[in-house]
């Protein structure tokens, strides 16, 4: 199973992140050390895959939530 996020160059999905984090830090792959994004970019990235996971219904409960979002 994939996260969503892994290194264009080597695929790996681990980053090294910056000493001082700012929105236009680089963060670098750990594996191959290239430049990945700025850690705004990261930081919205990471926050919008978190929203997407909460907005997935949950199996076997939330059928309120489920009707809701159906028209
Ligand atoms: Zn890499």
């Amino acid at each position: 199973m994939r996260s969503g996020f892994g290194c264009q160059s080597c695929g790996s999905p681990a980053v090294r992140l910056p000493a001082v984090l700012h929105e236009d830090a680089p963060i670098a792959c750990d594996r191959c050390g290239c430049t990945l994004m700025a850690w705004g970019a990261f930081k919205r990235r990471v926050e919008a895959e978190a929203a997407s996971e909460r907005a997935e219904p949950a199996p076997g409960r939330g059928g309120r939530a489920a009707q809701a979002g159906r028209r």
